[in-house]
């Protein structure tokens, strides 16, 4: 007999360290009990220690394999990460026009945290007027909010990207110093609700991928925002635990773990 499960369409881009990026959001969603449907938006050369460069796909490309997926397959949420070049963004947001109703995800990738860019500013300009208004949820983190909020103050950056349009922003503190981290869920006419973790120490590569894909997995689901997020975070805190030691960088989150 045949199985069904629900389906992110992930579009992001290929590290080929396996730490973050299209395989990150591959092994989470998988392990969340969702299908993935992945569109590799550009492939970067990097290793565990910092991206080196990147090549977005063509867009038309993009374009064609999206078409083909939404003729075929359902789609219970999406996902997006690193988007490669402005053009991209553009068939993303045309794209998503023809969605509505399935839940998004967006993580708006910036910078590797070893400081490599992923995003030119026409690339994060773009993504934030067209992407943002389509929007559920935002996962930016400290430097993400900082620079596209364009304040140092969360308060101020969250209140700038909620004029955008989009439906919730999960501030993560993955990349602070304090001893507990503190993720931010920010809704529109809501309190402020928010997740205090044990900061484990180091930063590890591609957390941030993982816990965006294990939201979109928990959405492609059905669950409720917090309860997606919630779940989301007791599964990254266990993929770090379990973390691997693939380079001479930052380790790798281990989301297959048992
Ligand atoms: N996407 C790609 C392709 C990347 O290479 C990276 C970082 O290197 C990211 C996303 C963001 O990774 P993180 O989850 O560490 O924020």
């Amino acid at each position: 007999m045949l199985h069904e499960r629900p389906q992110v369409l992930v579009i992001a881009g290929l590290d080929p360290s396996g730490g973050a990026g299209i395989q990150a959001d591959i092994q989470a969603i998988t392990a969340m009990g969702c299908h993935p449907l992945p569109v590799i938006s550009c492939l970067t050369v990097q290793d565990t220690v910092n991206v080196l460069g990147s090549e977005a796909v063509d867009a038309q490309l993009i374009r064609r394999q999206l078409q083909a997926l939404k003729a075929d397959c359902p789609i219970h949420a999406i996902k997006t990460g690193a988007l490669g070049n402005a053009a991209v963004v553009q068939v993303l947001a045309e794209f998503l026009a023809q969605m509505p109703g399935v839940p998004l995800v967006l993580d708006p990738v910036i910078k590797a945290a070893g400081g490599g860019e992923l995003a030119d500013e026409s690339l994060w300009c773009t993504m934030r007027d067209h992407l943002f208004p389509l929007a559920d949820l935002l996962t930016p983190n400290g430097p993400e909010l900082c620079q596209l909020g364009d304040s140092d103050n969360t308060e101020g950056a969250v209140a700038r990207l909620m004029q955008t349009g989009c439906g919730a922003i999960l501030a993560t503190g993955g990349h602070g110093k304090e001893a507990l981290i503190s993720n931010r869920l920010y809704q529109p006419g809501q309190p402020v609700q928010t997740w205090q973790l044990p900061r484990v120490g180091g930063e590890y590569h591609g957390s941030g991928c993982t816990l965006a894909a294990a939201i979109s997995a928990g959405m492609a689901k059905g669950q409720s925002l917090p309860a997606a997020i919630e779940a989301a975070q007791t599964f990254v805190a266990g993929s770090i635990e379990h973390a691997l030691q693939v380079g001479r960088g930052q380790p790798v989150p281990d989301r297959v773990a048992r």
